[in-house]
């Protein structure tokens, strides 16, 4: 029987082919189970369907290759995947030209940026944060009790480059996330090198953080991973995923790029066997199918357009992003659009304040944001 990727998804969650109610645990996994509102785990709990627009997945689930890999090491699951790591860290060094030590894998790439903030960041030297971004390092710094300096956007709602850079003097460590995320803005290769050098200029012992996360998504032609500047530079270093593009939300890989002495410094805090054996499959299974990714690219640039220009056309002013989501003014409460969004179905992302006139969607299928503009025709109404 033919199943399709999400259909996949679903049905291995309870069990079998053809059971297609959603488990409670599909509506609740990483940062966005801490923020599921009760409307929705109450949905949930009855069984009924939920359009995930609200947490940045793949609707497409995994590639076929990386259901194999994972169908395939089921077997291997009495092992500790310690030892493996190694060959996870060579695929990925593979695939963008790096050394492996010049590769730290994490249970997501949620953890790399709270080891982050654990190595980098203390009493007397703050994290630097944009705001909104994503949430991770500064919640898990206030967790620590260590100080954060948040910096607004700008009136673009861009990251405020020059301000990060002024706030950087005394820092621990500046998180900066492009594309951001919950704008789906990018900043272009000249202007992050211009800032990257200001950042390192600013103070002897800060570290700059890069989140990529979105990176496999982004088409602006002035934009360029950071990446070939850990080459020279022991104060940068860059997180990417394998929970978005690649569609592995649920497997918990991300990795970080950087000097050896930089990650280790993270490194040496890590639970050393921290990505599953079925999760390390997957991720170099997925590694292997560059035209696949780039089909997924253009699933999602046709959606995010499609969605956009719905949004537009009904007046509405929507960020240009380059990521997997949109983040649009909806002029009125994002708290009470979302709650009328979930009764009809359709989960939207959570509150970004101070910009609490936005909602951020996740880009789903064609068919689900057809689906997702009509409720929100209905709600907007
Ligand atoms: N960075 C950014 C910018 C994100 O949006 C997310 C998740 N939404 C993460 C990191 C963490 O994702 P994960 O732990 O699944 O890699």
């Amino acid at each position: 029987m033919a199943v399709s990727r999400r259909a996949f998804v679903r049905a291995i969650g309870v069990g079998g082919a053809g059971a297609l109610t959603l488990p409670a645990w599909v509506g609740a996994r990483g940062l966005e189970a801490a923020t599921a509102s009760p409307a929705e785990a109450a949905r949930i709990a009855q069984g009924r369907a939920i359009l995930r627009l609200h947490s940045n997945e793949n609707p497409n689930g995994p590639i076929p290759a990386a259901i194999r890999a994972m169908t395939g090491a089921f077997h291997t699951a009495a092992h500790y995947p310690a030892s493996t790591e190694g060959a996870v860290r060579t695929a990925i060094a593979a695939a963008h030209g790096v050394r492996p030590d010049q590769v730290m894998l994490g249970s997501g790439s949620g953890e790399i940026l709270r080891l982050a903030v654990q190595a980098f960041c203390s009493p007397t030297r703050h994290l630097v944060t944009a705001n909104p971004s994503f949430e991770t390092p500064a919640t898990y710094a206030r967790t620590l009790g260590l100080p954060v300096r948040e910096v607004p956007l700008d009136a673009g709602l861009a990251i405020d480059l020059d301000r990060m850079v002024r706030e950087s003097r005394g820092a621990g460590l500046v998180f900066f996330c492009n594309p951001n995320n919950p704008t789906g803005h990018v900043h272009g290769k000249e202007r992050v090198d211009t800032f990257v050098r200001a950042v390192l200029a600013a103070d002897p012992e800060v570290v700059i953080l890069v989140d990529e996360a979105y990176h496999e998504f982004v088409d602006d032609p002035s934009y360029a991973s950071t990446l070939p500047l850990i080459a020279t530079q022991p104060r940068v270093f860059i997180s990417r995923t394998f929970s978005k593009i690649y569609g592995l939300a649920g497997m918990r890989v991300g990795y970080a790029f950087g000097q050896p002495a930089t990650l280790g410094r993270m490194d040496r805090l890590r639970l050393s066997n921290g990505v599953g054996a079925l999760a390390q499959a997957a991720a170099i299974a997925s590694l292997g199918e560059p035209a696949q990714m780039r089909r997924e690219q253009e699933l999602n640039r046709e959606a995010r357009a499609f969605t956009a220009r719905w949004f537009t056309d009904a007046g509405y002013t929507v960020v240009p992003s380059q990521a997997n989501f949109v983040l649009v003014d909806i002029r009125r409460d994002c708290r009470q659009f979302r709650d009328a969004c979930l009764t009809q179905g359709v989960a939207v992302g959570r509150p970004f304040p101070p910009l609490t006139n936005h909602t951020r969607i996740s880009i789903g299928t064609m068919d689900e944001m057809r689906q997702a503009v009509d409720v929100v025709r209905r709600v907007l109404a």
